[in-house]
């Protein structure tokens, strides 16, 4: 072996060692980026399988729609919470725009409605609204619960969707039928809907649609804003206020306050709502205390903890007895006007 030979043997060497560094610190930065999960034989990378329906937000090309402006559009209503979610109201949003973005990903909704006794007589008109005003063109899925399915009108649906029936026992007090809608809740998502559905929302069934609900709703933790409080002060809104119960929320606190008739969101985060709700209003029961508007106090303690990612204006659910006021460009959705007297069991 001569001098030039060995050199080009210690480059070599040198070279070689230089690769297997370089290789190894490669290795430890993708794996600790996160982007590759690798499987058993640790080589080959696998896809993560993303299931939030609200990432990635991809539209068609060559869509055409009215162009964005950044100076002009509603001033005459707040569009923005403090924490940045969107607060849906007529002429914020591009329907047919948001239309073609989750028409992309062909998602699915669910809808709840408890109609237990008397409150049997509001199907009909909920039922025929929503087939006319809710989610058009999409895969929407209505589960009714109620003690008697022989009352649930036959309604004709457009293709991919569908009326549900559950059963679920009477109760001897309203406020046990209202309050029992978390724990189905939770129990339907976690038997039924897991695998099949995207969104879900949950509806009063004394109310009718009268104008399009659909894709400007959809979000992670979706909140309504109750009408007869949109312009009330933090002290004169109706939060539980003893510190007894776990629905108290203190005076100074809370952001607005929301229906209970009318919420939603993704799976997993209606999921953890209501199982909250459902968990602390039974703890309150156990203690002897029920929160002032039952599972609405819990769902407005929840959601000032919990932000939502989009607040729904009251169009989302106004009340027929409620004179229309200028900000309301459109109701489209109501809560109908009834006699408590007749149709509550007490
Ligand atoms: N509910 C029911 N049967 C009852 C009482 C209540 O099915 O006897 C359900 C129904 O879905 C109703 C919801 O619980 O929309 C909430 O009750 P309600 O609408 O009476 O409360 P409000 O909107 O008047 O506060
Ligand atoms: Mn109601």
């Amino acid at each position: 072996m001569n001098m030039g030979n060995s050199k080009v043997w210690t480059l070599v060497l040198l070279l070689a060692v230089l690769a297997g560094v370089v290789y190894y610190y490669m290795a430890g930065l993708q794996r600790r980026s996160g982007i590759f999960f690798e499987n058993e034989d640790q080589s080959v990378p696998v896809e993560i399988t993303i299931k939030d329906p609200e990432f990635h937000l991809v539209a068609p090309d060559h869509l055409k729609y009215k162009q964005p402006s950044l100076v002009q559009g509603r001033s005459d209503v707040v569009t923005v919470t403090p924490w940045l979610a969107p607060v849906v109201w007529e002429g914020t949003f591009d329907p047919s725009l948001l239309d073609s973005v989750y028409r992309l990903k062909n998602i699915s909704v669910a809808v709840t409605v408890f109609a237990v006794g008397k409150y049997t007589r509001f199907l009909p008109d909920f039922l025929k609204t929503a087939e006319q005003h809710f989610f058009l063109g999409f895969r929407v899925r209505l589960y009714v619960f109620t003690d008697q399915p022989d009352k649930v009108p036959k309604v004709s649906m457009a293709k991919g969707r569908q009326v549900m029936v559950r059963l679920v026992p009477i109760s001897k007090r309203w406020q046990e039928i209202s309050a029992r809608r978390m724990e189905l809740i939770q129990t339907l998502i976690e038997a039924e809907l897991q695998s099949n559905t995207d969104y879900i929302f949950c509806l009063d069934v004394d109310s009718k649609f009268h104008g399009r609900w659909g894709t400007e709703s959809l979000g992670s933790l979706v909140a309504v804003i109750h009408p007869g409080y949109y312009t009330t002060p933090r002290t004169g809104l109706p939060y539980e206020r003893r510190p007894q119960s776990r629905a108290y929320v203190a005076h100074g606190e809370g952001d607005f306050y929301y229906c209970g008739g009318a919420f939603g969101g993704i799976l997993q985060e209606v999921y953890l709502l209501a199982k909250t709700c459902r968990t602390n209003f039974e703890a309150d029961a156990k203690d002897g205390i029920e929160a002032a508007w039952q599972e609405e106090s819990h769902l407005n303690r929840f959601m000032w903890i919990n932000k939502p990612s989009k607040v729904l204006s009251p169009e989302y659910l106004w009340q027929d007895f409620k004179a229309i006021t200028p900000e309301i460009h459109i109701i489209r959705f109501s809560g109908v006007t009834k006699n408590y007297a007749d149709i509550r069991p007490n």
